[in-house]
This record gives C-alpha cells, structure tokens and sequence, in this order.
C-alpha cells in the first residue's frame, strides 16, 4: 500500500528545510575572497580605474581568449553590453531580421532592436528550453542576418546543426553564453561560445563567476573582433594616434577594478562548473524516478539553475504550483523562469522603442508579437511546463539531500 503522503507545507505541514541556502546574492553563495580583495587593492593603489591606463582589462581579454582557446575576447560592461558588441559587429541594416528565442533574459533581445534591427522570434525543444533548429530555418528570410542562440540554464544548445544552418545561408551566428560559462556542446564537446561567430559572456552578480557586472565578447574573426571592440569604445581607433571616430559606437567599456576581479574569478570557474556539476548529478538522480519530472539530461551542462520539464499531466501539477510548493518547504525555486515570453513585454506588445515611432517593430515585415507567436516557448514559461530549481556552487551534500527530500514529498503529494 502507498504511505499517506506528509502534508505540505503549503497545506500547514511542517517545511523539509529551514535553514537558508547559499545564493547568488550573498558572500555564501559566492567564491568571492582574498584574491579579489588584492585584486581591487592593487588597481585602486595603481591610480589606473580605467582601462585606457590600465592593464588589468587586456590581460583579462588575453587570459579569457587563452582559456577559451580563441584569438579574440573584447571586455565591456554588462553581458548585455557584449551581446550588443556582437550585434554591432554584425552590422545589420535598419530592418533586418535577427532570429532568437522568446525564453531568455532581456539582455538577448534589446541590441538587436537597439541596432534598429527586428528580433524575430523561433519556438524551443520543449525538453531544453533552447532554440529549435527546425523552428529556427522556418523563418529565414532574405532580410535575415543572424541568429541568437542562448544555452539557457548552462543546458549546451543545438549550436552544431545552427552553425551549419547559418552558414548554409551566409548568417553570423551569435551565442549567448551568460548562462554556459564551460557548458559543452554536441557532438564533439565544443565549448559553448567557440561554435558560433561570436559568444558572449556576462559576469553579472548572478552568473557562475561575477564582477559585479561586466562582459566578454569572443571570436575567431579579427574584422568581427575589431569593430567590437572599436563599438565599446566610441569607435576610437586608439591604436592610430587618431582623435576620431570611425562609426557610430558607445562608451562600454570595463573598468579595471572589474577586470581585476574577473582575472581572480577566472582562475576559480573551472573549480565553479565542477563542484555545480557534481552536486547536480545527485539530484539528477533523485529527479529520475518521479513520473512526470525531467531533468536536463544532455551532458556538458553548466548548471547556471537546475531545469525541471513538467508533465502536468503526470505529475499530478504544473511547474508553477512544484515551484510554489517548494518554496514553502523552504527550497528556492519557481516556475517557468521569467513571467512572460520576450515578445509579450511592453517594449514589443505597446512598440515601445525609440520615441513614439515604434521604429522598428512598426516595419510591415516586423512579426506581430502577440500570444501565441511560439506555443512551445509560452507552456514552458505560462503554461507550467518548466520548473527552475536555483543552483550553486556551495551547496552540499546535505543541501542536495534536502531538496531531493523536498521534490519526492511534493511529488508524492501532488500524484497521489
Ligand atoms: C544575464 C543574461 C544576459 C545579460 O547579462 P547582463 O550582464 O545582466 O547584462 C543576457 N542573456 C542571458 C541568457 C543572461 O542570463
């Protein structure tokens, strides 16, 4: 007979967890120490904060480039700074088309419309959350200039068969890295960022290393890695003795204390990666027999969070409700990640933009950004198909174990 499932939290019962868990937010949940301490003393006593000065941020463009095994890595100040970098290298003209996914953080789509270029929105593997390759050839069209595919939650994306597809079509291919620091991809173990034109990595507070904020833009093609770099930078050609400006560009540009920072973090990552891994593994397992619940399954993920695909139908609930439950009993989680699709925020649904021209969404060839657009990408985000558990390089066995505890009693309670 099947034991009478423990009440839940959420019902009164008592919560499998009390205690905190190391986040992101705080010093527990960070590998922030001496190092980055000496690293922020020896700028500030150096006199040298910026890094037309300084050395610290082209060091850290060489060590991360060296680390990455490319020949270019440009630094600027957000992961949105280096997804717009990338964009800009690109160089659409005013409306062309840039196809991405609508399950991502902002920071994905606002370049493209801040190079006045059109975001068009492709569906995702209902089993990863990332972009489909055959949604994604669908809606190419000749106004097409590229493709922005993010490795959400660290789980590597299908950037094989999307390179191939972008070069079958002269498209650049951009990945978005800030959540796949390490992940490797399919089929040979690529690092994600390395397989497209162009990967872009953020070091935001959130993410597997962090400065606070900052990003890293890297390529194997010096005319992309060029005119990155002069967009960061006001398009200055400092290294021509040149007072001017060769395009239009903006002032991204990293401080050194942040590459300091991120020069101490660096050495930390691959340290980072594995011990999420590690402890991921364990719930992954734990996560196997209930009926209903998936855990990402491709191997080389980075576990930025760690995702669960939802089966109503099986699981007796939807992503949202585990994610409720959860957090009663006291385990950090939600539902869906963000709370609508990219394309149903108010910069798109009210054309929010530049004035009141709408410009470019306002293009008769731009997509009518309305419910519906990406069926697959709205059940994982509104439709309770995805369950985010948040993840950490600090947690421990003990942590695991307890938030395994808490899956199989909400899951018992939920199916039965
Ligand atoms: C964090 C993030 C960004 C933006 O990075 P910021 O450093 O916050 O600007 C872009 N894309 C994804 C997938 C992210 O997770």
């Amino acid at each position: 007979m099947p034991q009478p499932s423990a009440p839940l939290a959420l019902q009164g019962g008592s919560p499998v967890r009390t205690r905190p868990f190391p986040s992101v937010g705080s010093a527990a949940g960070r590998t922030l120490g001496d190092e980055e301490v000496a690293a922020v003393t020896r700028v500030i006593r150096s006199g040298q904060l910026n890094s037309t000065v300084g050395t610290e941020t082209a060091d850290l463009e060489r060590e991360f480039a060296q680390y990455y095994g490319m020949p270019h890595a440009v630094a600027s100040s957000s992961g949105t700074a280096a997804l717009h970098l990338a964009v800009a290298a690109v160089d659409p003209d005013p409306g062309d088309e840039i196809i991405t996914t609508g399950l991502s953080d902002a920071g994905t789509v606002l370049p493209i419309l801040a190079q006045n270029a059109v975001p068009v929105f492709a569906d995702v593997d209902p089993l990863t959350g990332n972009l489909d390759p055959a949604a994604v050839r669908a809606l190419i069209t000749p106004r097409t200039k590229a493709i922005i595919v993010v490795h959400l939650f660290g789980v590597p994306a299908p950037v094989a068969e999307l390179r191939a597809i972008a070069d079958a079509h002269g498209l650049l291919l951009i990945e978005d890295c800030a959540q796949a620091y390490l992940t490797r991809c399919a089929p040979d173990g690529a690092l994600a960022g390395t397989v497209g034109h162009l990967g872009c990595f953020s070091l935001q507070q959130s993410k597997h290393i962090t400065a606070g904020d900052g990003g890293l833009t890297i390529t194997a093609d010096p005319a992309l890695a060029r005119r990155a770099r002069l967009f960061a930078d006001k398009a200055w050609p400092r290294d021509t003795d040149e007072r001017t400006h060769l395009f239009l560009g903006l002032n991204y540009r990293m401080t050194e204390l942040q590459a300091a920072v991120a020069r101490a973090q660096l050495g930390k990552l691959a340290g980072v990666v594995e011990d999420r891994r590690k402890s991921a593994e364990i719930l992954t397992e734990a996560v196997a027999p209930l009926a209903g619940l998936t855990a990402a399954l491709a191997a080389g993920t980075a576990y930025w969070q760690f995702p669960v695909f939802v089966d109503e139908a099986v699981a007796g609930s939807n992503g949202h409700r585990y994610g409720e439950a959860l957090r009663a009993e006291g385990i950090p989680a939600n539902g869906g990640y963000i709370q609508r699709p990219l394309y149903l925020t108010p910069l798109f649904t009210e054309q929010r933009t530049y004035g009141m021209s709408g410009y470019p969404l306002t293009l008769a060839t731009a997509p009518s950004y309305a419910e519906g657009l990406c069926p697959r990408t709205e059940q994982l985000i509104t439709g309770g198909g995805l369950l985010v558990i948040s993840w950490n390089e600090r947690y421990t066995a003990d942590d695991v174990a307890d938030i395994a505890a808490a899956l199989r009693k909400v899951h018992a309670a939920f199916t039965s």
